[in-house]
């Protein structure tokens, strides 16, 4: 499994360089001693936030602190920066995305970062047509269809979607997406499952297969396991203030999120901001215990303690659930997070000498009834000197996978390529596999999700500081939760935060 590997390698920080660049840092920054952490932990200068976790959001916020003259430390427990975006290399060279990869229209905060920072977009290979597979039978489908790319099921199923799909874009449109739990309708819609809400309107079964994969491919989770509530949230956060979100934008590649790629792989963006703040950013350091001490806090991670006036914690829900705290945290805060899951995904990613498929007139995106893989992408790079296949391994199927070795996994993703691609999808030169399910400081994947009852109950819980700490990460997005644009304005909104707090 590569699923610590990575490419670029961001550098790897010394306790003695980071000690005299947080001292820097942190001006006339004074020794603070404590009495926690290991035998061996170095004590930080006490500084003005400490963040923890340094993917999207925590570097995001790290940066608008330091902009603002604010003395900044953070915390990573893994030994890269990026967290949910990670770039896997591949044996032959180059690099293909393990976790968050695509950006699209109106996810303005991701793009004008990594505009920021020198990092190209390309187009997502999206020339030929697109693959049905379903009933045993491929069908291959245009992506400019009437009503887009949507597959080519019964006319009745085909009407069928076209409601649904305008309805929930309608039902979304009543969603403040800064407290979903406030629209007029919330008790309602999350007193039910999103798989309730489909099976009363998707009754047509070909309609209702439709929205079963755009689940499981918008979500990594099963419709069953979806407040209605959420699923509308998540439809109208695909958007802007200027460009209410719909299902379409969640859904499309062209138009849509799945749009555009960055040159060299997504985990640039985190590598080269990461290079911005220098030894502020301490990697190998998993925070154990935020305990108030004095007006501030004693931040504990393995083998580093320090001290900061403020707080930022910008890891998943339930992973933030894992720290200890001390004075324990409000109830209605914990619970939150003992209820909001990761969903369950993997990524499997095949390397051919030419992306084949394109010969054949087939753009490399399949949706598939059946297999581990129901959803896939041509992963290439841009100059396309190599082919890749990449696939989603999603909710139930990422389960039943979790205990199998990668030589099962393989070969069962392979037989899904060969498949829908022929036999010689069977034979990569490559494969690299990303289980996100089995990571330590992520344990799932893409975002945390809601069952019925979660957010009218404690979505307040979600952003609201708890004393000097801060609550950032995707999940506490507006618009574009769970993607990388809402890791990056959940930064942006969480540095805004601490600096008027403090
Ligand atoms: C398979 C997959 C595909 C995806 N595809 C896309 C996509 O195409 N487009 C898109 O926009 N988004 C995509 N996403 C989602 C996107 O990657 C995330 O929304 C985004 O990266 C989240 O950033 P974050 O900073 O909020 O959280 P994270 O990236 O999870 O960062 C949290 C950081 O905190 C660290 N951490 C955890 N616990 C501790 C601790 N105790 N102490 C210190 N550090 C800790 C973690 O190691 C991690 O580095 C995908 C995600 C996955 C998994």
């Amino acid at each position: 499994m590569a699923s610590e590997r990575q490419f670029p390698r961001p550098p790897r920080l010394s306790r003695r360089s980071l000690l005299g660049g947080a001292a820097a840092a942190a001006g006339a920054a004074t020794l603070t001693a404590t009495g926690s952490g290991t035998a061996s932990a170095a004590t930080l200068p006490m500084v003005d936030v400490a963040i923890v976790g340094a993917g999207l959001a925590g570097l995001t916020a790290a940066r608008d602190l330091v902009a603002a003259g604010k003395s900044v430390v953070v915390l990573e427990a893994r030994d890269r920066v990026g967290g949910r975006v990670v770039g896997l290399d591949l044996a032959g060279g180059g690099v293909t995305e393990g976790g968050g990869e695509f950006i699209g229209p109106t996810q303005n905060r991701i793009k004008a970062l990594a505009d920021s920072l020198g990092v190209q977009t390309f187009a997502t290979y999206n020339t030929g047509d697109n693959l049905l597979y379903k009933d045993g039978k491929k069908t291959p489908y245009a992506t400019d269809g009437v009503l887009g790319a949507v597959p080519p099921i019964d006319a009745a199923g085909l009407a069928n979607a076209a409601i649904v799909q305008a309805t929930l874009d309608d039902l979304a449109k009543q969603i403040p997406v800064d407290a979903p739990w406030t629209a007029a309708k919330a008790d309602e819609w999350d007193r039910q499952t999103f798989e309730t809400w489909l099976r009363a309107n998707a009754v047509i079964p070909s309609a209702k297969f439709l929205f079963d994969v755009a689940c499981t491919s918008i979500f990594s989770a099963e419709p069953r396991e979806l407040s209605f509530l959420f699923v509308l949230f998540y439809i109208a956060a695909a958007g802007d203030s200027a460009n209410p979100g719909t299902l379409e934008r969640l859904t499309e590649t062209a138009g849509g999120a799945q749009e555009l790629r960055f040159v060299g792989g997504s985990q640039l963006v985190p590598v080269k901001l990461a290079a911005t703040l220098g030894d502020r950013v301490v990697l190998n350091a998993p925070v154990r215990t935020i305990a108030r001490s004095g007006g501030g806090y004693v931040v504990t991670a393995d083998g580093v303690t320090v001290t900061a006036k403020k707080v930022v914690v910008a890891v998943p829900p339930p992973i933030a659930a894992r720290i200890t705290y001390d004075p324990v945290l409000p109830a209605s805060r914990d619970q939150l997070t003992q209820r909001l899951p990761m969903a369950s995904v993997g990524k499997a990613i095949a390397i051919y000498d030419t992306p084949f498929w394109r010969a054949d007139g087939l753009n490399g995106q399949v949706v598939s009834d059946t297999g581990v893989i129901s959803s896939t992408f041509d992963n290439s790079p841009p100059d396309a000197s190599y082919g890749a296949l990449m696939g989603f391994i999603e909710a139930d199927e990422a389960r039943k996978l979790d205990a199998a070795s990668e030589a099962e996994v393989r070969a069962a993703v392979l037989k899904d390529y060969a498949t829908y691609f022929g036999a010689k999808a069977a034979s990569p030169t490559s494969f690299v596999l990303q289980r996100w399910n089995n990571e330590t400081y992520t344990r799932g994947g893409p975002v945390s999700i809601a069952a019925p009852g979660v957010l009218t109950q404690y979505g307040p819980a979600l952003r609201t500081p708890v004393g000097g700490i801060h609550w950032a990460g995707t999940e506490t997005s507006t618009y574009w939760m769970g993607f990388m644009d809402g890791a990056v304005r959940s930064g942006e909104r969480v540095a805004k935060e601490v600096l008027a707090a403090l």
